[in-house]
């Protein structure tokens, strides 16, 4: 096994562990509590705290896949008696090994998608000019200096068949309400946000710089994002560079539009729906209230909570990067959170993140019967009933 000794000089891996999280890990008295709440124990073995303790004697084992594994869900974190960062201490690991060049098979595509985003600016491997496809035929404008708000549409709903329903979605609502919103079409770039959870910091840091610059030349004081994940970096981190601006979740902003009239609420939605908290909306941002209250605001649905919900929410398995890497069947959490969602014995399955109805999709998919419990993001739902 290869330890950060064997591949850095011992100083500069300690250097680098700090510069990331400091010595906040250190703090660790391995009670264990992270390892209990880690949602990889309910698919298989995994210990967070096995990974602080050897980080502590700089003994860390680099070409492990464990480094790969925290999807960054935020639990363990907020359970941590200590104030242990178990994200930072695990992202500092990643950095490591992106930068020795040090990926095992599994998570080789996370370094596919940090060259795909360095040259077409999004994971996916597709082309930058056709970022705005999604928006053909659909009326949007470009954003202008002025305009109400700037729609951030992400990589996923720009790019994904499935996910550029949501993007029409969206676009269709905005309209409805009378929004006046535009995007920036190939002058959008990925938010960088698990690239960065990769260990591709310097990737990041391209990707925000270059959004950054498109958002002041355009004049953008208000950005509407569809993904938590860009939600939390636009909102979180890009303020590192030194700019500040506003950021809505579209789960907040169609709250808004329904409070003050702007957007009705014309038919029903005679249907059981359980709402699945995305891990960067919830648990990262706090924003559990207002997609139930969206939600409940709709005549004939019945909103049923899962066994884990709220900041008990399951991660998706998607996040840190892993939306990009292959999970064996068996370790999957989606396939799980689907379970939790027939047992609340709810049709609809619904959430407000690409990467959840990318992860729930791939599970229903592989379910024999593909299951009855269908997936939809809170935009499609509003669709049906505007
Ligand atoms: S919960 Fe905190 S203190 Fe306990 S083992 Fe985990 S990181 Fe260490
Ligand atoms: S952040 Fe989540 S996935 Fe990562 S180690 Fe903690 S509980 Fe496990």
């Amino acid at each position: 096994m290869t330890t950060v000794e064997t591949v850095a000089p011992f100083k500069e891996t300690i250097a680098e562990i700090r510069e990331a999280g400091g010595d906040i890990y250190r703090l660790c008295y391995q009670c264990g509590k992270c390892d209990v709440v880690c949602p990889w124990n309910r698919v298989r073995k995994f210990s967070i705290r096995k990974i602080i303790r050897e980080a502590c004697f700089g003994l860390s084992q680099i070409e492990s896949e464990d480094i790969w594994r925290c999807t960054t869900c935020g639990t363990c974190p907020a359970r941590c008696p200590r104030g242990v960062k178990q994200i930072d201490l695990g992202v500092s690991l990643r950095r490591i090994a992106a930068k020795y060049d040090v990926f095992p098979t599994s998570v080789r595509a996370a370094r596919t998608a940090g060259g795909s985003l360095r040259a077409e600016g999004n994971p996916l491997n597709e082309e930058r000019r056709k970022r705005a496809d999604w928006a053909q035929g659909l009326d949007v404008k470009p954003f202008a200096e002025g305009m109400e708000v700037l729609y951030f549409v992400g990589c996923y709903l720009s790019y994904d068949p499935r996910l550029k329903k949501v993007a029409a979605a969206t676009a269709a609502i905005l309209k409805r309400a009378g929004v006046d919103f535009g995007i920036l079409g190939s002058r959008e770039s990925c938010c960088g946000e698990s690239i960065r959870k990769t260990g591709g910091e310097s990737i990041f840091r391209e990707l925000a710089k270059e959004n950054i610059k498109t958002f002041i030349e355009h004049g953008v004081k208000k950005i509407l994002v569809s993904s938590p994940h860009c939600y939390h970096t636009l909102k979180n981190e890009y303020p590192e560079f030194m700019v500040h601006f506003e950021v809505v979740h579209i789960a907040q902003f169609l709250l808004e539009l329904l409070r003050s009239g702007r957007l009705r609420i014309r038919s029903g939605y005679g249907k059981k729906v359980t709402y699945h908290d995305p891990c960067y909306l919830g648990r990262h941002n706090g924003i559990f209230d207002e997609p139930r209250e969206l939600l409940q605001a709709i005549p004939g649905l019945t909103l049923v909570e899962m066994a884990s919900s709220r900041e008990d929410s399951l991660c998706c398995g998607g996040g840190g990067g892993r939306i990009w890497m292959d999970t064996p069947k068996g370790e999957r959490f989606a396939d799980l959170r689907l379970q939790q969602a027939d047992e609340a014995k709810a049709e609809v399955l619904a959430t407000a993140c690409p990467y959840c109805i990318t992860m729930f999709e791939d599970s229903r998919l592989s379910r024999d019967d593909e299951g009855s419990v269908r997936i939809k993001d809170l935009t499609e739902i509003v669709q049906e009933v505007i």
